[in-house]
């Protein structure tokens, strides 16, 4: 599925000249390294202010803190994303509130968000996932709901750095955009790291405190809520280093999709994503290419003996988690959600897949079922 030595080795000198200029200049922490990224990443994004952070679960957690959200406040999210949102929004003491998803994108809907703002009775914010790189179609709208209701939209990015919707990149529509950069992550570091953008340069100070035990000056604690969670200087240079090639990979993964496409047309029984809205299909920057099928695990066993690994994003949605069970909030009707947990299965989609590795790939797909 990933493989990242073929993915990071031929950067191998020009990292290992980043890993020296951090060495070398002996500021490890929030240095002007982590600065450096901080506003080539923002602007990047098209927004104003951006804040690096020790990863992307934290960037979760600190937006729902700067957005208000803690004990008894209700978060908008869809239950298919990794749990993910739902660690973070647990983290802040606030309770999930999950809505259903479309099952063409796998993402929530303007009417799935609208229901959801029906049934809050104390909503402090909406998680929107763009999930396998898929920029979530509504997100215009949504964010207007949320405007309207007084609560904050937080677009969690970690799988779409760079995907664009409508003209703007993901990320720049929320009061806050979550990016990790997690190693399998469409940017990825050598390590964890994280970061939120903000076009809000209020929230964008509060966050500054907040990833810092609260901090306004070195040991002067002005915000309570505060945790310790910093982009080093390490990965944020190693980071800026990369930051270049990413369209060039997302360009990359869309390729391999084509080739996906057009191989796959013909096989029966295999559901194929939609293209994306945008002719383009800059909306989306496949992180994961991910089927259907109603015979899903016999598909995957299948795979696995012609040596063709497959993964599940993800197999468990978030309410039913063995975690959270006893959770009255757990009891959510979410067919779409749970439908889709048992029939897809992502396929490999990197960068430096071969032609050869995609025709084995649709050569193993197209022989499943058939008596040979
Ligand atoms: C990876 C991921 C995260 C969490 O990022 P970490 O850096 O691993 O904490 C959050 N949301 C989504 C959708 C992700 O894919």
């Amino acid at each position: 599925m990933n493989d990242l030595r073929r993915h990071l080795v031929p950067y191998r000198d020009v990292l290992a000249e980043a890993a020296d200029r951090v060495l070398r200049s002996g500021w490890f922490i929030l240095g002007p390294e982590t600065e450096r990224f901080e506003t080539l990443f923002a602007d990047y994004c098209g927004v104003g202010n951006g804040i690096g952070v020790g990863n992307g679960t934290d960037a979760l957690v600190l937006a729902l803190k700067a957005a208000g959200v803690g004990p008894g406040i209700q978060v908008l999210a869809a239950a298919n994303a990794g749990f993910y949102a739902t660690t973070a929004i647990l983290a802040t003491g606030g309770e999930p509130l999950y809505v259903d998803i479309d099952p063409d994108t796998h993402t929530v809907t303007e009417d799935a968000v609208q229901d959801g703002l029906n049934r809050a009775t104390r909503p402090g914010a909406v998680i929107v996932t763009h999930l396998f790189g898929r920029a979530v179609a509504d997100i215009k709208e949504i964010s207007a709901l949320a405007e309207a209701r007084g609560i904050s939209l937080i677009e969690d990015c970690a799988q779409a750095h760079g995907a664009r919707i409508k003209g703007r990149r993901v990320g720049s529509w929320g009061r806050f955009g979550c990016f990790s950069f997690y190693p399998t992550k469409n940017l990825g570091a050598l390590g964890d790291g994280g970061m939120v953008v903000t076009g809000d340069a209020g929230l964008a100070a509060r966050l500054r405190k907040l990833r810092q035990y609260g901090w306004s000056a070195k040991y002067r604690v002005a915000l309570a809520g505060g945790m310790n969670s910093r982009l080093d200087e390490m990965q944020a240079a190693l980071l800026g280093t990369l930051l270049p090639e990413l369209d060039g990979w997302n360009q990359r993964r869309r390729d391999v999709v084509a080739a996906y496409r057009r191989k796959l047309g013909g096989v029966d029984g295999l559901w194929l994503p939609p293209l994306g809205i945008e002719a383009s299909e800059e909306d989306t920057t496949y992180h994961l290419f991910v089927l259907r099928s109603p015979q899903r695990d016999a598909l995957q066993v299948h795979l696995s003996a012609l040596g063709i690994s497959t993964d599940i994003h993800y197999p468990t949605p978030d309410h039913k988690q063995a975690a959270i069970a006893a959770e009255p909030w757990a009891k959510a009707a979410l067919p779409e959600t749970e439908r889709s947990a048992a029939e897809i299965l992502s396929i490999p989609c990197s960068p430096e897949i071969t032609e050869a590795e995609i025709d084995a790939v649709c050569a193993g797909l197209a022989s499943f079922g058939r008596a040979d």
